[in-house]
This record gives structure tokens, sequence and C-alpha cells, in this order.
């Protein structure tokens, strides 16, 4: 195999093709927007960074937040100072920086959209606006709304969600994240170069009525939606049942990040699934000893050992995070009132939002790890 051919030029594909091209393949992008400001918080984690340090070592444009507030109805709001920092860039600037360092490796960008890909003797030839492309090999990576039907994940109403919100005027230091009673998600407010990103997400629930939600939070905040950019998309979130069919390779090819359906069920993350899995498929295609089929085994073990079954078991406990009862109070609002009591309880969200500690284990710990003196009634 020589020629692999990438198609969505996302974190996830323009980081999958830096790999592959630094090894030596042929490796031809496409993607029909090249950078742009994709509707997204932006914001990496510490586990993203310091598993990949070029994304803090750099000399793009980005925003370090070490504050958060975080709230929930009936518990009012705890204020934590982060020992490891989220690190915000805007969109256009996290994938032109990708897409440079995949260039600068060998990989050849095109823009141009991908139309069609049909199998062609043992590879590919690939219908795009500008012309044909063939290719030994394709790494699927167009995001949650792929419009390339029989690869990828096939994400069923049950396995996504809404997410949108506004571009506003304004700066903070902090990053704000706000429960909501009934809501399988969160709104939050991410300060970035120059404005700030404010947005919901919200599984079982209509874009219009989470809208409604965000303005009515913005409104009592006092930040102006009306002069706002608004934005949405769409964000995995699989259902527990989803992830055992989740298509992620097949006979020639292998999906990578949101086309993958890779996102934290509870937190929303994508960004680090992304590179993460655009990392595992460059390995697993590398790896010289497989035949192709054992390549395509090869990277589904290396998704379920690496993070995929974190991911599956967050879809399990996601309802009961955001919607759970514990000691005769919402589980958010029992959080934020712990957070605030208990450095240990404290120490265990932090981790949750460096990403140090997986989100399944803070989600267990709700009822394990609490002290037993917060255990009584607040
Ligand atoms: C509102 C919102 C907020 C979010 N906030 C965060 C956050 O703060 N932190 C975080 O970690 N994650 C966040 N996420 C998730 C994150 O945005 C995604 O997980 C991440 O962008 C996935 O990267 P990707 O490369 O797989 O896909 P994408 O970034 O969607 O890239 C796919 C690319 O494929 C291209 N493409 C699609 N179809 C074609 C085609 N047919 N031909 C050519 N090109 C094509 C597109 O132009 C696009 O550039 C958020 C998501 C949303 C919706």
């Amino acid at each position: 195999m020589k020629r692999v051919a990438i198609l969505g030029g996302g974190p996830a594909g323009a980081f999958a093709a830096e790999q592959l091209a630094s090894a030596g393949l042929k490796v031809q992008l496409f993607d029909e927007k090249l950078a742009w400001e994709k509707p997204c918080g932006g914001g990496l984690t510490y586990k993203a960074y310091s598993q990949y340090p070029f994304l803090i070592e750099n000399s793009t444009t980005k925003r370090i937040v070490r504050e958060t507030v975080m709230a929930a109805p009936g518990a009012g709001e705890v204020s934590m100072k982060l020992h490891d920092p989220l690190v915000i860039y805007s969109r256009f600037d996290l994938n032109n920086m990708l897409l440079e360092r995949a260039e600068h490796c060998g990989a050849a960008i095109e823009k141009a959209r991908v139309l069609e890909m049909s199998r062609y003797g043992s590879g590919w030839q690939l219908r795009t606006n500008a012309g044909i492309a063939d290719a030994d090999f394709c790494i699927v990576a167009t995001g949650a709304r792929n419009p390339l039907r029989d690869v990828g994940t096939e994400l069923r109403p049950q396995d996504a969600m809404a997410a949108l919100g506004y571009y506003v005027p304004g700066d903070q230091a902090r990053i704000d994240i706000q429960f909501l009673p009934g809501l399988e998600g969160y709104i939050w407010v991410f300060p970035r170069c120059g404005h700030l990103s404010v947005g919901i997400c919200g599984k079982g629930e209509p874009a219009a009525r989470l809208r409604q939600r965000l303005e009515d939070y913005m409104t009592k905040r006092g930040l102006s939606w009306k002069d706002s950019r608004f934005y949405s998309h769409l964000l995995p979130s699989l259902d527990a049942g989803s992830w055992r069919k989740n298509r992620v390779a097949g006979d020639g090819w292998m999906a990578i990040g949101d086309a993958a359906g890779l996102v934290d069920p509870i937190t929303g993350e994508g960004l680090y699934y992304a590179m993460r899995s655009a990392d595992l498929a460059a390995q697993a295609l590398l790896a010289e000893t497989h035949s192709l089929a054992e390549k395509l085994a090869h990277y589904r073990q290396l998704l379920r050992r690496d993070f995929m079954a974190d991911l599956e078991l967050g879809s399990r406990l996601a309802k009961r995070v955001f919607l759970g009862r514990f000691l005769c109070g919402s589980v958010p609002a029992r959080m934020v009132q712990f957070t605030r009591r208990s450095p240990r309880f404290s120490a265990i969200v932090q981790d949750l939002f460096s990403g140090r500690q997986p989100d399944i284990g803070m989600s267990l710990g709700l009822s394990r790890l609490v002290p037993r003196r917060l255990t009584a009634k607040p």
C-alpha cells in the first residue's frame, strides 16, 4: 500500500496525514473548506496536550485558561483554579496549524469535496468536485455530518446530540459550566481570543428547545445573543448499545474522529479522540507484519484498548450523571456542593476537566469516592 487518500482535513484527517506522510506514504488529503471556523468550543484538555505537546508548545494564537466556575440549579456555584489549564483555540487556527504540519511532512492537500468513493480493483476511485483521484486505501475523516453513507459510523438519532451557540464579543478569564434541570448536557462559556464562545449541548432535546434554554441563560447573565453570530452542529454521542456495532473500519478504509463517532458522551470532548484515533489508525496501517485484514482488526483493537471502552461506559453513565439523583438531590447539584466542600472531591473534578481521570471513574466516584462526612444532608 503506497497511496492513501484522506477524506476530510479537520483535526482527525490532518493529523493522520501528518503521521502517514512522515512515515513515507504518498498521502493526498481532500477537504472541501480546508481551515475553517468549525462550530466548536476549541478546548483542549491536559490529556491532549500532554500526549501531543506541540498542541501547547507552538506560536499559534490560543487562550490558556486556569479557572472554571461550575454551577447547578439549587446548588449555587463553585470556583476552581485548574492545576492543568485548558487550552482554547479558534478552530480556524487549530485546523490551519494541523494542515500546515501535514503539508510540511509531505502530504498533498487539496481543496475539494469528495462526492463519491467506489472500489476500483483492490483500491479506490474518488470522484471529487475537482476531478478523479485513485488511492490504495482511504481514511474517512469527514466529521459528524459524514455524507459518505457506506463508510464510518451510522449515526441514528439516538447516537447524536445537537450542539449550538453564539460567538459573543467580550472577554472573561474563566470557563463557566452551567447544568440545567432535566438536561442531559450543559451550557459552556469559553473565553477565546477576542470573543466568548457560549454554547449548549443536550441529548434528546430538539435544537429549538436547546436554543431557547441558552438564550434564557444568556439574557439572565447579561450576554447579548441578538447581535452575536449563531453556530450549530451535530455532536456524536453514541448510545450504549451502538458501540459494539460501530463501523470504524471496513474493506479498504478506516474511519477516525467524529466520522467514527469517537466523542466523549458526557463531556462532548472530541478533539483529543479525533487526533488519538488518527494516530492509532496510522499505527495500524504502518504495522509491517499485518495483512490488510489484520491491520483493520489491529485498529479496532487499539481503539478499544486505548479509550473506546471508556467512552462506551461513559454512554451507559451519561443519563445518571446529568439526570440522576443522589442523596435526595440532583447529581449535578451534589457535584457542585461536594466540590465546594471537599478538597478531595474537587481534585476528582479537576481530573475530569484535565482528562487525567476518565469520566467513568469520576462518575462512579460520585457514590464511591465522596468522603463520609459529606453524605450528611447539605
Ligand atoms: C458546538 C460544539 C462544541 C464543541 N466543543 C469542543 C471542545 O471544546 N473540545 C473538544 O475536544 N471537542 C469539542 N467538540 C467536538 C469537536 O468539534 C469534534 O469532535 C472535532 O471537530 C472532530 O474532528 P474531526 O476531524 O473528526 O471532524 P471535523 O472537525 O468535523 O472535520 C471534518 C472535515 O471534513 C470535511 N469534509 C466533510 N465532508 C467532506 C467531503 N465530502 N469532502 C471533503 N471534505 C469533507 C469538513 O470540511 C471538515 O473540515 C465540539 C463540537 C461541537 C459541535
